[in-house]
């Protein structure tokens, strides 16, 4: 009854770049997750999350093994983790650099005005984002959808 847990591994793409923050080491260390059968690789998420919507298990494409993927259901999830799932590192990372560039943009390009030039630039990170946001959106419903069908069957 009691399925394997999901192999989880690390990996580290710039080492040298550890010491430089918490935001460029959510980029650049993606994190692997494999079938703990065959090892065969089923999902690379950037940065150090380990937050999926999901039924909480998974079979195998290769070896037809049913494992624990360490998934869950939007319902089951703590708010912290919550937030990790609307707002992982590399939403962080996105948002510190549109803010860095509209600061220097601001700065450098007196001359033709704030908006001329923030409007276009606002428009190139803000559309990624809402992208990104809409994503997820879809996969919260699909999930609180999946959870309360799922909670009925047991009842019945
Ligand atoms: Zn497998």
């Amino acid at each position: 009854m009691e399925q394997p847990l999901a192999i989880k591994e690390q990996e580290t793409l710039a080492p040298s770049f550890l010491a430089s923050g918490a935001i460029f080491t959510g980029i650049l260390c993606p994190t692997v997750y494999r079938c703990p059968n065959c090892r065969a690789v089923y999902k690379v998420i950037l940065g150090p999350g380990d937050v999926f919507l999901g039924e909480g298990h998974r079979t195998c494409s290769k070896c037809h093994q049913v494992f624990r993927d360490r998934s869950k259901e939007w319902g089951m999830i703590p708010p912290m983790d919550r937030v990790f799932f609307l707002f992982p590192m590399v939403v962080w990372g996105w948002m510190l650099v549109a803010l860095i560039v509209c600061v220097l943009l601001s700065w450098l390009d007196w001359t033709l005005g704030a908006t001329a030039v923030l409007v276009p630039i606002a428009i190139f990170f803000a559309a990624p984002l809402i992208a990104w946001f809409v994503f997820r959106g879809y996969q919260i419903v699909r999930s609180v959808r999946r959870f309360n069908l799922g909670g009925k069957t047991k009842v019945a």
